[in-house]
Order: C-alpha cells, then sequence, then structure tokens
C-alpha cells in the first residue's frame, strides 16, 4: 500500500506570488517528495481536483462563481487546507476592489485603460460576469484548518508547515521565527 500522502497546491484569486514561494523552497522538495507526492497543483498536470487529497494548499481569495464551486469542492475531497499568504487569510491585495462598485471596477480595467492586447478580455466577458461584488477569504466560504500569513509567506516557512504536517505533527508558527530570530 501506498503510505505516501498527498499534496495539491491551488491558487485562487492570487498572484502567483506565493506559489513562486513554495518553487523557492528548491531542493529541500526532496525531501517532500520522499514523503508525499503532488497530486494537483499549477506546476504538475491535470485538471481535476482529485479525491483523497490529505494537505490541499490554496493561495487566492475567493473573487468569483468559479472560486466558490473550486474552495467548496476542494474542502469536499481535502483533509485539511492551509490558506497560503495574506490574499487567502484576508483578502490582501485581492480585496482591494472591495472599495469600489464591481462595475466601476470593470470598467476601469477593461474599458478605461489602456492595453497592448489586441484581443483582450471585453466588460461583457462571461468569466467577468460572474465576479462576485466582493472578495472574501476563504474561511468565510469553508473550514480552514491552518494559516500561513505573509505576502508571500517565506519558502522556510511553507517548507516548515508542510514538513510538520508530513510528520503528522500539527506546526507552530513561533518555531520558525525561532529558527529565524533565535
Ligand atoms: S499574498 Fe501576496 S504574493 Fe500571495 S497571492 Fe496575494 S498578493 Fe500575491
Amino acid at each position: 500500500m501506498d503510505s505516501k500522502k498527498k499534496i495539491a497546491t491551488v491558487c485562487l484569486g492570487g498572484c502567483s506570488g506565493c506559489h513562486m514561494s513554495i518553487l523557492d523552497i528548491d531542493e529541500r522538495i526532496l525531501d517532500v517528495a520522499k514523503l508525499a507526492d503532488i497530486v494537483k497543483s499549477p506546476i504538475v498536470d491535470g485538471k481535476e481536483f482529485p479525491e483523497g487529497v490529505d494537505i490541499a494548499i490554496v493561495e487566492g481569495s475567493v473573487t468569483s462563481d468559479e472560486h466558490w464551486h473550486e474552495i467548496k469542492l476542494i474542502r469536499k475531497r481535502s483533509k485539511f487546507i492551509v490558506a497560503l499568504g495574506d490574499c487567502a487569510v484576508m483578502t490582501n491585495v485581492t480585496g482591494m476592489r472591495n472599495y469600489f462598485p464591481l462595475q466601476e471596477v470593470i470598467d476601469e480595467a477593461y474599458k478605461n485603460s489602456v492595453s497592448n492586447d489586441a484581443e483582450g478580455a471585453e466588460p461583457n466577458d462571461p468569466a467577468l460576469l460572474k465576479l462576485h461584488d466582493k472578495v472574501v477569504p476563504l474561511q468565510e466560504v469553508v473550514k480552514v484548518d491552518f494559516i500561513i500569513p505573509g505576502c508571500p509567506p517565506s519558502a522556510d516557512t511553507i517548507f516548515y508547515v508542510l514538513f510538520e504536517f508530513l510528520n503528522n505533527r500539527i506546526p507552530n508558527l513561533s518555531e520558525v521565527n525561532k529558527l529565524k530570530y533565535g
């Protein structure tokens, strides 16, 4: 029987900067690979979020119907959800649009701004019509089991949290600060 755990990483409403920090784990990914398989991630193939995930690491906030359905599915299929980064934890940059009416934001982005895209998204693009009026953090839609704050969180912190979970321990973020600052 395969005793390796299953990890998934997902990007919802974020800038992918948190995923860049995951990549900054560098060669320590080999330590992770001994204990777990990455079964879904922007950096591996596979479209559908699989069943039986042990740890889902989710970047970004919930901004649209698509994100809402995705995080619900992730919750259903994962034992642990880790909210990765300030957008997932408290909306952060993604939530800056909450101060303005949605239509004003769409007009500003797609009508009034100068763009180099010959065929960019149109203001009536169906994807835009499914945007929610307000951006919300993950925990307003599903139960979140652990948060990693930061914009982006450091690779050291991400690795520490992952490694603790993979060894069946609950991470204690103050331990990372002790390692850094003594
Ligand atoms: S927390 Fe920062 S780095 Fe991560 S997705 Fe949001 S803006 Fe990007």
